[in-house]
């Protein structure tokens, strides 16, 4: 077998894993979005990527045959997603639409979901061959068997995998973590490595990084521009790093006690072990909930494939995103999802009208601003759609568990100067990671033993030897983009 690695070296996500049997029959594990590299680019919405051509030429992608994404002189029998993050599947619409993609039942109710709120690179969704897998099955391309494992990572569905051909084995982790509320998942994954006999380990890295924080640096280069720009101090982010959920809601209820100031917690709607946590939070605080409509939308979602105890509509009031006709507010858009906008009439139904916050029900809500606990999918967008002339007082929790947000890296630069509007002169970091900690790396390699072992999805590949046990330090391979691995 051959491995070829197009995205995930030296950059967190983006992964793109191409393994090929000697005929180059292939498969390809994971076709992220990456963030960084889109970045160094293209500039959103201004200059985004318009034509296919626009990723080929940046080398975001490797060559493709036509428009739609086919890699030159290989025939890829199908496309793996691991997990429903962008920066595993968010190239998949630039696919050739005759490769058929397979992911997890999860993952496939998260973008549909995305879909059905506007997103509009998923318009075409329908167009694809999309199959989705279980735990445990065996898929088998024309010799090429794909074994999808579940995994626990901070988001519902996440599958690593056990890629077989020619007796030869090569496994790729997708992103996991051992402390999460389901490390059972990530154990079955790794048990059944270690009986494998795998070749070649593609594993995470994550938090191998200086500070093992792969955020703390790029905050400090933020926190850095606001000195020079505003010649002002920048909002201290206080960072509570802890080792389970449960201490998530400890450490939250801990440092918001007693608050008197609106609540302002970002999450990531996908990840509904935080959704509960944080509503749980409200609730013991005595608080109203606030969900945002992408929070909202995407716990009932999920809730229709049977993930349990998530918010309902009848449970919250709904803050809606800003939406304009003419010079006026309007509670719905003329271009609105049809689904988006059921979703608001069916909180309206269990609630009243009253239940749906925009307009002047803004201002109303924030007289009272000791009252309501705010969750979000993007505070830098909520502190703008605070009305002018009101200026609550707020505290702010950052507990997001993936390093960048869903709409730009370097969103967190706007976060801080909107909250410098607002006076929010120190905020709170309070999150598990989706990642397996550093010092994790050497319990996984003991265990899973690999003849070889490569880093992926992280910024730092040559610090990674520096957690590799002794005795299995000449294992470790560091790829560069594209080139084969022979397996
Ligand atoms: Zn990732």
């Amino acid at each position: 077998m051959e491995v070829r690695i197009f995205g995930g070296i030296g950059e967190i996500g983006g992964n793109k894993v191409l393994v090929s049997s000697p005929e180059r029959l292939s498969i390809m594990l994971d076709f992220g979005k990456s963030f960084s590299r889109e970045e160094a680019f293209f500039q959103y919405p201004f200059m985004s990527p318009m034509f296919p051509e626009d990723y080929f030429k940046t080398g975001l992608l490797p060559p493709s045959e036509g428009p739609e994404w086919k890699m030159e002189g290989f025939d890829i029998a199908g496309l793996f997603i691991s997990h429903a993050h962008l920066d595993h599947w968010g190239y998949l619409p630039l696919i050739h639409r005759e490769i058929p993609i397979y992911l997890g039942e999860a993952s496939k109710a998260i973008l549909e979901a995305y879909r059905s709120m506007g997103f509009r690179d998923l318009s075409a969704l329908d167009d694809f061959k999309i199959s989705t897998f279980r735990t445990g099955d065996t898929l088998d391309l024309e010799g090429l068997k794909v074994i999808p494992i579940h995994v626990d990572h901070s988001v519902p569905g996440a599958y690593g995998f056990l890629v077989e051909c020619c007796s030869r084995k090569v496994a790729y982790t997708g992103d996991l973590r051992m402390h999460g509320p389901r490390s059972d998942m990530t154990r079955d994954f790794l048990d059944r490595l270690a009986e494998e006999e795998v070749d070649l380990l593609l594993m995470e890295a994550t938090k191998v990084a200086p500070e093992n924080d792969p955020e703390a640096s790029l905050v400090k280069v933020l926190e850095n521009r606001i000195w020079y720009r505003w010649r002002r101090e920048p909002p201290k982010r206080v960072n509570f790093e802890v080792s389970s959920e449960r201490e998530v809601g400890e450490r939250m209820r801990e440092v918001l006690s007693g608050s008197s100031r609106l609540i302002l917690v970002e999450v990531s709607p996908t990840d509904v072990d935080r959704v509960r946590t944080v509503c749980e939070v409200a609730r013991r605080m005595g608080r109203e909930l606030v969900l945002d409509e992408r929070v909202g939308f995407m716990a009932e979602a999920l809730s229709s494939v049977g993930i349990q105890d998530l918010p309902q509509p009848g449970d919250y009031l709904l803050w809606r995103r800003k939406r304009r006709k003419g010079s006026a507010e309007v509670k719905l858009g003329s271009r609105e999802p049809r689904s988006l906008v059921e979703y608001v009439g069916r909180v309206e139904d269990r609630r009243g009208a009253d239940s749906v916050i925009w307009g002047h029900l803004r201002r109303e809500l924030l007289k009272d601003e000791g009252s309501y606990f705010v969750v979000t999918s993007n505070a830098t967008r909520f502190l703008y759609e605070i009305p002018l002339g009101v200026k609550p007082r707020i505290d702010f929790v950052m507990s997001r568990s993936e390093p960048f947000s869903e709409e730009s890296a370097l969103s967190l630069d706007r976060l801080m100067n909107w909250l410098l509007i607002y006076d929010v002169h120190r905020y709170y970091r309070i999150h598990v990671s989706g990642h397996l900690s550093p010092m994790q790396i050497g319990d996984v390699l003991k265990l899973v033993n690999p003849v070889k072992v490569a880093p992926i999805h992280t910024e730092h590949p040559d610090l990674f030897d520096l957690y590799v046990p002794q005795g299995m330090k000449d294992r470790v391979l560091l790829p560069e983009v594209g080139g084969p691995i022979d397996v």
